[in-house]
């Protein structure tokens, strides 16, 4: 018999069906009740302390009423105290990342994912090794220095020491003054001495979708292969951590499951997280089902509309306001320039979701993991982020510089973004505008950077910030980081 607790190990524990429906009960019940909204909403704003500001976050209960709320003036507020952490807590920048398809080869029956072992009609390819080095070397002719990996599960065609090399391969390639600085890792539920090799090797984030926190749906739409274990799945981050891995990524794959379910069952995986392991997740993803091969998003019944959407990722940002967000191009410009403001932190850019695909001419569909809504050029991505306020970031300089799990958490707490995020953003920027930036991108971003770098409050660190980017703009020298 499974009980509700958030220090369990066992996943239907952590994740209880019971609590879950008892949240969604009480969330229903008091979804126009404006005096406990009011007080939620004020639990969650941004308090000054010190030179920084410090939110509270919100509990699964607390975060799923907000969620419940129809009232249009209450969602409006959500949305303006989401935009407020965003801003206080973590500024204007954004993390730009791509992600890179080593192989398409998958022995699990996952029903929304074309990768699927059935699907007998799409290539089943597998970077070799040199293939590995040209999709780097087109990535960072890109400006892109942060990948995220990407593989399906076989234990014969992708074994951990293939995804090793592969990571090796990626932090070798040093073309022109490209370099790939933080390989993020989104493979298969494995185990602790897996883990511990990723570790090991190096790795920024590893990431794992939950898919659906729905026992019996996440069962039935993973019918075969070792995916189909609920708890193996669930418990992967435990594991991960036990690996000494501190940075980890949650997700929900939005449109297999009710989407009240699935914010209760990712909030009690982060409250899971920092119970267990003192911190929480590092990021939360937020992908839609998508069309691709023989995959029809239409036959999952609970697509959600671009409303509903926003929604949803402004009370995650509420509930943890200390967790990065990111959102893929999955998503459409339109989609995401709304969710930028609601807490995205991520944005990946000139993606493309095939094997093999950054060295190819045209975009290759036929091993497309799902179709790309935004297929603007990085450099696209890069100049709209500018004129919309935001500050593209390339930075990778905080696992780097061993800020991870809860040592990042303190540097916001302290109020040091300015002093180190900030000038780390915009001397990346400048590496990516001097290497790799359209003439139109080049002079918008040195606009922009002329103006933030007097937004640095620390004399001495805006002194070297400046001379850092006059020598990134005079000189092959990069790399700098505080
Ligand atoms: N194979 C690994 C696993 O099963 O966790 C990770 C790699 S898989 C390539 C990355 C993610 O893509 C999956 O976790 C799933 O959420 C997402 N995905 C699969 N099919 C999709 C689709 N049709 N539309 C959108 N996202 C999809």
């Amino acid at each position: 018999m499974s009980h509700y607790d958030p220090r369990s190990l066992k996943a239907e524990d952590f994740i209880n069906d019971e609590e879950i429906q008892a949240t969604l009960k009480y969330a229903e019940e008091n979804k126009h009740n404006t005096a406990l909204i009011d007080e939620i909403l004020e639990k969650a704003r941004p308090k000054k302390k010190g030179n920084g500001y410090v939110c509270t976050g919100l509990t699964h209960r607390e975060a799923s009423v907000l969620l419940a709320c129809d009232l249009p003036d209450k969602i409006e507020q959500m949305y303006e105290v989401a935009e407020d952490i965003k801003l206080k807590y973590y500024g204007n920048r954004i993390v730009l990342f791509a992600p890179l398809y080593l192989s398409n080869y998958c022995v699990n029956g996952c029903l929304y994912c074309p990768y699927h072992m059935k699907n007998k009609h799409i290539p089943r390819r597998k970077l070799t090794q040199e293939e590995v080095a040209a999709e780097v070397i087109a990535l960072q002719d890109m400006g892109h220095k942060r990948l995220a990996i990407e593989a399906g599960e076989d234990p014969v065609n992708n074994p951990i020491e293939y995804i090793l090399d592969c990571i090796n391969t990626i932090y070798s390639i040093k073309h022109k003054n490209g370099a790939i600085r933080r390989v993020n890792v989104n493979i298969a539920a494995t185990t602790v001495e897996n883990y511990k090799k990723l570790h090991d090797a190096g790795i920024g984030t590893y990431i794992l979708f939950q898919e659906t926190y729905h026992k019996e749906s996440y069962e039935r739409l993973h019918p075969t292969g070792p995916k189909h274990d609920y708890a193996y799945h669930t418990e992967a981050m435990d594991r991960a951590m036990d690996g000494g891995i501190d940075d980890v990524g949650l997700g929900v794959l939005f449109g297999l499951e009710l989407y009240k379910y699935e914010f209760a069952g990712l909030i009690m995986h982060a409250e899971h997280l920092e119970a267990v392991h003192g911190v929480g997740p590092h990021t939360i993803s937020v992908p839609r089902v998508k069309r691709a091969d023989d995959i029809d998003p239409e036959e999952f019944d609970n697509s959600i509309s671009d409303d509903i959407f926003e929604k949803i990722t402004a009370c995650i940002r509420l509930a943890v306001p200390y967790t990065g967000m990111i959102v893929s191009t999955r998503e459409t410009e339109e989609v995401r320039s709304k969710m930028l403001r609601l807490g995205i932190s991520q944005v990946s850019g000139g993606s493309r979701t095939s094997v093999g695909g950054y060295t190819e001419e045209e975009r290759p569909h036929d091993t497309e993991q799902f179709d790309v809504s935004d297929q603007r050029t990085l450099d696209e991505v890069v100049r709209w982020l500018m004129e919309n306020g935001h500050i593209p970031s390339f930075c990778t300089a905080c696992y780097r510089e061993g800020r991870t799990g809860d040592r990042f958490m303190s540097l916001c707490k302290s109020g040091q973004i300015l002093n180190c995020c900030h000038p780390n953003a915009l001397m990346t920027l400048t590496e990516y505008l001097v290497d790799y930036a359209a003439p139109e991108t080049r002079d918008i971003g040195y606009a922009l950077i002329g103006k933030e770098l007097e937004k640095i409050p620390n004399p001495k660190v805006k002194s070297i910030a400046t001379q850092n980017i006059a020598d990134i703009k005079n000189s092959n020298r990069r790399d700098f980081r505080f």
